[in-house]
């Protein structure tokens, strides 16, 4: 394994880090207090800011304007950009928009290509990913009641969505629908693009997550599509190859929110560490002193550092023999990582005490935001009973001692 870092990489990380600490952080208090479209022209000037840097777009490929990074140097920017809630967005490499370029990227016709990638890439508009719904087990998506029939050169949608982040202020959804109910259940649904302004695209609430509904970016909607009516031509990679593409999207998806949340682990944890060192609970004591903090301190750097590793090493396996060969390797970093952040967060939030409950800090948005970590993208369960398997297939017909 070689996690060296290239000549390119050493200028680059220490001016995203440096971005994200003068220019992002300084914007939390507004982020925190504000709804989110109050922000969006400070955020534009920052976009414009980051684009003249040439750091935009940081994954994605360089003839659609991005920098083209491997995953391993994809995962340190990562890192850097998740110590700010807004670091991907301002950086143009944001879920669900990231999964939807790969997938327009590898998937899509010349003409999709040029009426919605580009413009994506260049974070002119938004998109949105819209397959689970609200009443059958997203775990087992194959287990899905929308329907697309194609009619007169159109498919016509009807279905109940909900969780599709970031739909309100997008242009377009890519809609899972089954279009072959017929065939075996893996072969039965497809990949539709949907623009949001199409009739029968009813987005009817952004679902109240945690107590906050969010808005336009930060928000996730329950839609409706009643006889959504969009040309035949919308259908994204072959017919019944829905859940194939899904699966090809999930793999790097899931590396990318891993790296993200390593960058919440590194923020909450130098707040835990500055808290503790800086809060006096007695003549000449501060929380530095006590053990059991000392303890949290000590088991939260282990973790972040394991956590941070297992990552790496997924990503270097992603880069070398694609995301196929490391799926047990991404099973185990979803549940590890997502883990590992929720407890740094708990451990940073507990050692501010009534301070960590408030929104002065980031602590409590990283709290109610991120609990979702251990469900989207394969709940922590999923993953194990998955790991589990392909582990266990190695021991079939194995002799052990
Ligand atoms: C914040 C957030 C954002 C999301 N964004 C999107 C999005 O943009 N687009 C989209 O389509 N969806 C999105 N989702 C939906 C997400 O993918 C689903 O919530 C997830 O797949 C789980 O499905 P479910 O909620 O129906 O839970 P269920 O499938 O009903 O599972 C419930 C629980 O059962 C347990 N469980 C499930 N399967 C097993 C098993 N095999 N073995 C043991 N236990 C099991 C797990 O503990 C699981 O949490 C988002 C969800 C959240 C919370």
């Amino acid at each position: 394994m070689d996690f060296g870092l290239s000549e390119k990489m050493q200028v680059v990380l220490p001016l995203i880090d440096e971005f994200v600490e003068n220019e992002l952080i300084p914007l939390e208090p507004d982020f925190l207090r504000r709804p989110f479209t109050d922000l969006l022209p400070v955020i534009e000037e920052k976009r414009r800011m980051v684009k003249q840097m040439e750091l935009w777009a940081p994954n994605h490929p360089v003839e659609f304007g991005g920098m083209g990074l491997n995953l391993v140097a994809h995962g340190l920017v990562s890192e850097a950009l998740g110590r700010s809630p807004l670091g991907h967005f301002v950086f143009g490499c944001h879920a669900p928009d990231a999964g939807n370029i790969e997938i327009l990227h590898l998937h899509g016709t010349a003409a999709q290509k040029e009426k919605y990638l580009k413009p994506l890439v260049a974070g002119e508009i938004r998109s949105c990913f819209s397959m689970t719904e609200v009443d059958l087990a997203g775990s087992n998506p194959v287990l899905m009641d929308t329907t697309a029939v194609l009619e007169n050169g159109h498919w016509v949608i009807n279905g109940q969505k909900w969780y599709t982040t970031a739909a309100d202020g997008s242009a377009f959804a890519i809609v899972m629908a089954k279009t072959d109910p017929e065939a075996s259940p893996y072969l039965q649904a497809s990949m539709i693009i949907v623009p949001t302004d199409t009739p029968g695209f009813n987005l009817v609430r952004n679902i109240p997550v945690m107590g906050h509904s969010g808005e336009d970016y930060f928000s996730h909607a329950e839609i409706l599509y009643q006889n959504c009516r969009v040309p035949e031509e919308n259908l994204l990679g072959p017919r019944g190859h829905g859940f194939v593409i899904a699966q090809e999207r999930l793999g790097p998806g899931r590396i990318h929110h891993c790296m993200r949340w390593l960058g919440i682990c590194r923020r909450a944890f130098d707040l835990m560490c500055h808290r503790a060192l800086h809060r006096p609970i007695g003549p000449g004591k501060t929380l530095a002193h006590k053990q059991i903090i000392q303890s949290w301190i000590a088991e939260s750097a282990a973790e972040i550092e394991a956590a941070r590793l297992m990552v790496l090493n997924a990503a270097w396996k992603m880069d070398r023999e694609g995301s196929k060969a490391a799926r047990r390797e991404i099973s185990l970093i979803k549940f590890v990582v997502a883990n590992t952040m929720q407890r740094v967060v708990d451990r940073a939030l507990q050692v501010h005490g009534g301070l960590g409950m408030t929104d002065d800090t980031v602590l409590a948005f990283f709290y109610r935001h991120e609990r979702a970590a251990r469900i989207y993208d394969g709940a922590d369960e999923v993953h194990k009973v998955s790991a589990a398997r392909q582990i266990l297939k190695g021991y079939e017909g194995r002799k052990v001692r």
